[in-house]
């Protein structure tokens, strides 16, 4: 049997022509034209004023922090099962951290825990869309108003997926994107802050591009980084975009397909493929061993390698890193539902270029390793 990797990506539509004409005029750097290109529509597509490129996903974290104006002192509540870029760009900002545990069939933030969590400390909340279905964001907007926090929505996972009718990546303050190749539209790498605040995106592309100053270049009032991003890349994001549409309809089928083969293993907890806000768009096939299976998803990822099939644990909780842990934060939190999918969940091959009779063998041999 070939092994079936838990990720490609596609790339044959318009990668290589653009990619090409990058090399055939001389515009390789972030000056190019594609990086205003793609800035502009993705801004677009998600119904936002500004789009700012940059190098990653969780430099656009790190960007948008510092571009709120969060650091020493606040606080800013996000959910704990996500992945560590949303934590460390809070701390490393000089912020604290404050999770939430999640919903244990959507597997997002459990947004009825969050305003326990508010204090006068509180700046903003990180929404973070896990694995295809956004979160309930409605309620989160609506305590951030009453409250008057800030909201960083990390829309990653979220590319063309639509909540309650708008767009993911419209609800925040600043919301971010990455274009890792494991994402529905891919640069290699490469993510984008997007806003509707002509004042925050001008503070975002100042904080990305080392904040040289118009006049004055060489003067640094602040500190930025280099976190820009290159032609080369905006033109595989044009040409990805050009294709969203199709590539979420594909990712639906995939999701879908996997639900029919594997809704007869009674071990298993299958990802929602619905909610009364939004249609999942499966970034990823996400599953949890329920509690009447023996082992936990170590296990199981390492029977489905037997067969060659590539697989990844789901994320693990911000509140158990060693990381965070050796810095003194997180004692005494608990969030017995993250800490439970962390340990049994895990997901299966997901890419843009899965075909159909691949996703028939993965749900073969997840019959025969899970029974
Ligand atoms: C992928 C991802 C990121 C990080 O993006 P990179 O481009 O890999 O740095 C951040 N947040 C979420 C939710 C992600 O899925």
């Amino acid at each position: 049997m070939n092994p079936i990797p838990v990720n490609e990506p596609l790339l044959n539509g318009n990668e290589k022509k653009y990619l090409l004409e990058c090399i055939e005029t001389g515009w390789i750097s972030s000056e190019g034209p594609f990086v205003k290109q793609f800035e502009e529509q993705f801004a677009a597509r998600v119904g936002r004023k500004y789009g700012i490129a940059v190098s990653n996903g969780s430099v656009a974290l790190e960007a948008a922090v510092a571009a709120l104006g969060i650091g020493k002192g606040d606080e800013v509540i996000l959910p704990t099962f996500t992945i560590i870029s949303c934590a460390a760009a809070i701390v490393r900002a000089g912020a604290t951290p404050v999770v939430v545990d999640c919903d244990r069939h959507t597997w997002n933030m459990d947004v009825g825990q969050i305003e326990s969590k508010i204090t006068p400390k509180t700046k903003a909340i990180m929404v973070v869309h896990i694995y295809g279905l956004p979160t309930d964001i409605e309620p989160v907007l609506a305590l951030a108003n009453k409250y008057g926090l800030k909201i960083i929505e990390d829309a990653a996972e979220m590319h063309g997926q639509i909540y309650k009718g708008s767009p993911c990546g419209s609800f925040g303050d600043i919301s971010t994107f990455s274009f890792y190749p494991n994402k529905h539209i891919t640069t290699g790498e490469g993510g984008m802050l997007v806003t509707d605040d002509e004042k925050l995106a001008e503070r975002c592309c100042s904080l990305r591009n080392l904040c040289f100053q118009p006049q004055k270049r060489f003067v640094h009032e602040e500190l930025g980084w280099n976190y820009r991003m290159t032609n080369l890349q905006a033109a595989l994001g044009v040409a990805q975009l050009e294709r969203l549409d199709e590539f979420v309809a594909r990712k639906r089928h995939m999701g879908q397909r996997y639900t029919e083969l594997l809704s007869d293993i009674p071990g298993l907890q299958l990802p929602i493929n619905k909610t009364d806000y939004a249609e999942n768009i499966y970034w990823v096939y996400g599953l949890v061993l329920k509690d009447e299976v023996p082992f936990e998803s170590i296990d199981a990822i390492l029977r489905l390698g037997e067969y060659k099939i590539g697989t990844r644990p789901f994320f693990w909780c911000m509140h158990e890193q060693p990381a965070f842990r050796k810095m003194g934060l997180f004692d005494d939190v608990s969030c017995p539902v993250a800490e439970k999918i962390a340990r049994r969940g895990f997901y299966i091959p997901s890419g843009m270029a899965l075909k159909d009779d691949q996703i028939e063998e993965v749900a073969k041999a997840l019959h025969e390793v899970i029974t």
